[in-house]
């Protein structure tokens, strides 16, 4: 007998794709941040620290609860790679995935970082995006994807065979490891699945491959962030630059990124419902 790996169309094939689909998460069930609440409170925004993120490195940033946080496009269009963990515990952290199917693959103000589980809770809300006049292009294609991973020397070494040390995922670990004290290797497992800030992408339509093109961003954009949880941040000045052709490696344009904190009138968010982990247990039996 052999063996046939030859796929045949059942007769009811077009039947079958033609049946309607529906939004896994409809969006009326998700509860909705109080947009006009933050929008009073941005009016009250003081500046407090700043941080530079120098082109293909990654930098750490702290945010209160309740403050908000800016990254900034300076000196020419840059993407950046975004980590971020509960400030008191770095296994709660930013959940891309769930982020993707609870909002869509581009986020946008309004939407919100969602964390992995158990705790499950918004980590921080988008607040302003001055990039979010784009949205989807006809290639398919907007800003501000929760699909990528990350550039990663693995995958790298996977493609090319080649090394190379300056990838998102390396400047993160570095920075996180900077910022905690923890050895390289200790601090890596921290490092997850990022908001590719600022970063065009989509996917192709004909074989729905992970595409990006170059991010429309200028100097002067910005994207803002009101921190749910008090928050340690992680952002690497991706080696791509604007992800228009290349990255893991040194070959394309790159410029720094800045992060902005900011405190607001904290009156403000006097009755504000900051979120608490997520309160589902499992059964204790398992
Ligand atoms: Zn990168």
């Amino acid at each position: 007998m052999t063996v046939s790996s030859r796929v045949t169309e059942p007769a009811d094939a077009a039947a079958r794709r033609a049946v309607k689909p529906v939004v896994v998460y409809p969006n009326g069930t998700l509860p909705q941040p109080d947009m006009a609440t933050l929008e009073r409170v941005r009016a009250t925004l003081e500046k407090t620290d700043e941080v530079i993120v120098p082109p293909r490195s990654g930098r750490t940033f702290r945010v209160p609860k309740g403050h908000f946080f800016r990254i900034v496009s300076i000196e020419g269009p840059q993407v950046g790679d975004l980590n971020l963990w509960n400030a008191d515990n770095l296994s709660e952290r930013f959940f891309s995935g769930k982020t993707r199917a609870l909002h869509a693959t581009h986020v946008s103000t309004g939407d919100r970082l969602w964390s992995n589980m158990p705790s499950l809770r918004p980590m921080a809300t988008i607040t302003h995006d001055t990039l979010g006049w784009y949205g989807f292009d006809a290639d398919g294609g907007g800003v501000h994807d929760v699909i990528g991973t990350r550039c990663d020397p693995y995958t790298h070494r996977l493609l090319s065979g080649g090394t190379y040390d300056h990838c998102c995922h390396s400047n993160l670990t570095d920075a996180l490891s900077e910022a905690t004290g923890l050895p390289f290797k200790e601090a890596e497992p921290f490092v997850h699945d990022v908001l590719n800030v600022f970063m065009c992408t989509g996917f192709t339509k004909d074989t729905k491959q992970y595409f990006m093109k170059a991010s429309p961003v200028r100097p002067g954009d910005f994207i803002e962030f009101f921190a749910e949880i008090d928050l340690l941040g992680g952002l690497s000045a991706c080696p791509g630059g604007d992800c228009s052709s290349t990255h893991s490696s040194d070959i394309a344009a790159c410029y720094p990124l800045k992060v902005e904190i900011f405190r607001p009138d904290l009156s403000l968010l006097a009755d504000w419902p900051f979120p608490e982990v997520n309160g589902y247990q499992p059964p204790s039996c398992r």
